[in-house]
């Protein structure tokens, strides 16, 4: 039995955050993650407010050095000719124009390598699969290595940062999924995809097509992130290999597929379903549960990333705290769950309703009254947990959405109808296939080949 101050389940972006941070400040502080790094991991376009977080673990250096710069985010609907492209630096706050868009299996290795580089006693290969809670707060925790041996740790304190492995969420039976969206994806990277010039080579696109969306992440490398956002029906209703399928979806939309002419698939597709749900609670007596551990709602607005960062960058303050000063847990637990609550319901409110065509409408005509443009700007720069008086525009951005669903409200309404239809036939059997593990016959198929 090995004995620490924390135990951090999980070595993605939020454990390696809140694991470095806590060694920082002097705990004894254990990371176990079951894979090894670097390894594949999708969610690959980061927003600004990243940055200063980086800067804060000390790898913005780092980073810099693989990711591309985002400038801004291009969004493509079949009813327009042009794209609408919103800029960083037109956002409220304008300290912080730009991102990164990243390949995760490097960026997940440098925040890992920080947490160990501070001091977190950092392991790999190693599966937690069980926790018992004792009275005091404190916990035991049995993990299980890839050679199969045990081992046990007794922490004061545990953070689980699982991501869709929901260590706790699974174990307290707590998990749901989202009542008002659902969605699944499927994608790959590819080389030799058309790229946008000059500053806007780095920037994110997005194009909306008939059964959902998709984006186009560009990496340093001259590689492209290609993914197809769908409703579940869709996904479900896949008779061919997951490659062909991904590039059946692309041919869909003209504009994304003429971008693929000269494009070559370089990796796995992967496609993953169901990835909307919620804890029913974040935090118990000894325990905080942070980033995808415990929400995720959609990858439209690259928000998950930021928010799980942004969490575990409190939750070391909150841990610090607690362990400090035990009297404090539940207020010092209220208010973090107050703004991880706050972060969520925010973005929640624009994912749920960006199938309206009115929502649409408002994204791809963006009018900067009230400051409304700068207020969306700030949003999809994660400007949520400032100062940033950003509840005003986006306030103001409420209104005139539901004055305009009002005005075409046969058409919204319509919409509504459909993402309900969609919602209810949705149910996906399958959490994740890659077609690796398919083993598809016509692996390496090029967008040549489907054209
Ligand atoms: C299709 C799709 C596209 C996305 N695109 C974006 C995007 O463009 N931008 C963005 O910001 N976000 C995106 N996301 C979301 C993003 O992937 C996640 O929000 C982010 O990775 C969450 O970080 P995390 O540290 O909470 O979890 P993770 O990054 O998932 O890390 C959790 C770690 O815990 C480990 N683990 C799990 N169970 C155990 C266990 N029992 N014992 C030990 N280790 C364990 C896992 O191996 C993993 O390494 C996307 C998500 C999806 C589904």
């Amino acid at each position: 039995m090995m004995d620490c101050d924390v135990l951090v389940i999980g070595g993605g972006p939020a454990g390696s955050t809140v694991s470095a941070l806590l060694a920082e400040k002097g705990w004894s502080v254990t990371q176990l993650e079951k894979d090894a790094h670097p390894k594949f991991h999708i969610g690959e376009s980061l927003l600004p407010m990243n940055l200063p977080i980086l800067e804060r673990l000390g790898v913005l250096e780092q980073v810099d050095e693989i990711g591309i710069r985002k400038y801004g985010v291009e969004f493509n609907c079949e009813s327009r000719e042009k794209p609408t492209t919103y800029y960083f630096k037109n956002a409220l706050n304008k300290n912080h124009p730009y991102a990164y868009e990243v390949q995760r299996a490097k960026y997940d290795k440098i925040l890992f390598s920080n947490a160990n580089l501070k001091g977190v006693d950092t392991r790999e290969n190693i599966r937690v699969e069980d926790v018992e809670f004792h009275k005091d707060g404190s916990s035991t925790i049995q993990a299980k290595d890839s050679d199969g041996n045990l081992h046990q740790w007794k922490a004061r304190y545990l953070v689980d940062a699982s991501g869709r492995g929901t260590f706790l969420g699974n174990k307290f039976k707590i998990k749901h999924r989202s009542k008002h969206h659902s969605s699944a994806a499927v994608f790959g990277h590819f080389e030799g995809v058309e790229r946008r010039q000059g500053l806007d080579e780095g920037n994110i696109s997005v194009y909306w097509f008939e059964h959902g969306w998709f984006w186009f992440i560009p990496f340093k490398d001259g590689s492209m992130s290609v993914g197809a956002v769908c409703w579940p029906y869709y996904l479900n209703s896949r008779k061919v290999s997951v490659e062909q399928f991904l590039m059946d979806t692309l041919a869909l939309c003209p504009a994304a597929m003429d971008r693929m002419r000269n494009a070559k698939l370089i990796s796995p597709v992967t496609a993953t379903g169901n990835f909307s749900y919620r804890l029913k609670k974040m935090y118990g007596k000894g325990y905080l549960i942070i980033g995808d551990a415990f929400a995720f709602i959609d990858p439209v607005f690259s928000s998950g990333v930021l928010l799980g960062m942004n969490g575990a960058m409190h939750a070391a303050d909150v841990v610090d705290g607690i362990l400090r000063e035990p009297a404090s847990e539940s207020r010092r637990l209220r208010k973090f769950d107050h703004m991880v609550r706050y972060g969520l319901k925010t973005f929640s409110w624009f994912i749920y309703r960006i199938t309206q065509p009115c929502m649409r409408n408002m994204f791809m005509g963006p009018r900067n009254w009230f400051r409304m443009e700068e207020g969306i700007m700030s949003l999809l720069a994660g400007d949520l947990f400032r100062d940033t008086p950003v509840k005003r525009p986006l306030f103001f951005f409420k209104i005139i959405y539901y004055f305009a669903y009002l005005l075409d409200l046969r058409r919204n309404l319509n919409a509504l109808k459909q993402l309900k239809q969609s919602l209810r036939s949705g149910a996906l059997t399958v959490e994740e296939i890659s077609s690796t593990q398919e083993q598809a016959k016509d692996s390496g198929i090029s967008a040549k080949h489907v054209a």
